[in-house]
């Protein structure tokens, strides 16, 4: 199979004709329709994640074909359309496994980080871990909601019951985010970076009902707020946006230094937390509440031999909305 392959932190993807991929006895053998192009492949390109398999493939975003079954599988038959998240594997017997928390477990593996993923033609994943897609949308659409779409969807859900929710950083997640938010009666506020007309005229396109730079106040104070651009200095600048009782959700599983800042601003019940990976209840509760909305994604489609080039425009906030490879 074609597979774009990291060798080390820094350098681009290699094009590489690898063995196809043989099912485990828990796993399906899936060939790849879609991998959405995510921030994280990005942290893991750059060496900011520092502990991935290597050589790795990337992506956790996968839509695909179930065209070959370990000999152990039981949820899938061959031909179903199937989505592969980030989570790839967990215990099933720590504190955070057996208290609801999978998402936290110490020893989970995360697909395209610890297990190959989705820069690929074919891949094999856990069936355990691989979810049915509702009919509706396309592979390309679907593929994006796996990560921007789940991780949003739990960052939103941690910020409680907000009305007027601020959302930092306007990318993949966001996009989807404001669409779940706005189906459920809430007022999104979108911060962007400063002069980025293009990502603020997306957002009020989604039905954001305020678009502006990050460094400016939102007309309004907000009941929280959501981050989905890498950069600490967005925590302090977050909370000043916000009311009393208001949570931060830092969304990223990466994230620049957070500057000092004056209790004044936590004070008053504020909340700053983050969001870390998914459970797999998560994905039961979003996915289908994505085709019901309906969630539009928008996406920019690449080859999958131009993994580097989806990479760069991504870095460089070149599209609106999700990036995604197709074989
Ligand atoms: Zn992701
Ligand atoms: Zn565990």
């Amino acid at each position: 199979m074609k597979a774009m392959l990291l060798e080390r932190a820094g350098a681009p993807l290699v094009p590489t004709d690898l063995p196809d991929p043989q099912p485990g006895a828990n796993e399906v053998l899936i060939r790849v329709r879609a991998c959405g192009v995510c921030r994280t492949d990005l942290h893991v390109v750059d060496g900011e994640l520092t502990r991935p398999k290597r050589p790795l493939v990337l992506g956790h975003e996968i839509v695909g074909e179930v065209i070959g079954l370990g000999s152990a599988v039981v949820r899938f038959a061959l031909g179903d359309r199937v989505g592969v998240p980030w989570l790839g594997w967990t215990c099933g017997e720590c504190r955070y496994c057996t208290s609801g928390r999978e998402n936290l477990c110490d020893r989970a593996r995360f697909t395209g980080y610890d297990i190959d993923g989705g820069y690929a033609e074919l891949t094999v994943a856990d069936e355990r871990y691989c979810f049915a897609l509702p009919a509706g949308p396309s592979d390309q659409a679907a593929a994006p909601w796996l990560c921007a779409g789940l991780i949003g969807y739990r960052a939103l859900k941690l910020a409680g019951a907000a009305r007027r929710l601020g959302i930092y950083g306007f990318g993949a997640a966001a996009h989807v985010v404001t669409q779940v938010a706005i189906a459920e009666g809430r007022e999104v506020y979108a911060f962007t970076r400063d002069g980025d007309v293009a990502a603020q005229t997306f957002a009020r396109a989604l039905g954001a009902v305020w678009a502006g730079p990050s460094s400016a106040p939102p007309p309004q104070e907000l009941d929280a707020a959501l981050i989905f651009a890498p950069a600490g200095a967005l925590v302090p600048v977050a909370l000043r946006a916000t009311a009393k009782g208001a949570t931060v959700v830092c969304g990223g599983i990466h994230m620049s230094d957070i500057p000092a800042f004056a209790y004044a601003l936590l004070w008053g019940e504020r909340v700053v937390r983050s969001v870390a990976n998914l459970t797999r209840a998560d994905a039961i509760e979003f996915l289908p509440l994505a085709a019901r909305i309906p969630i539009a994604t928008h996406t920019v489609a690449y080859p999958l031999a131009q993994a580097n080039e989806a990479l760069a425009d991504l870095r460089a906030g070149r599209f609106s909305g999700a990036a995604v490879l197709v074989p």
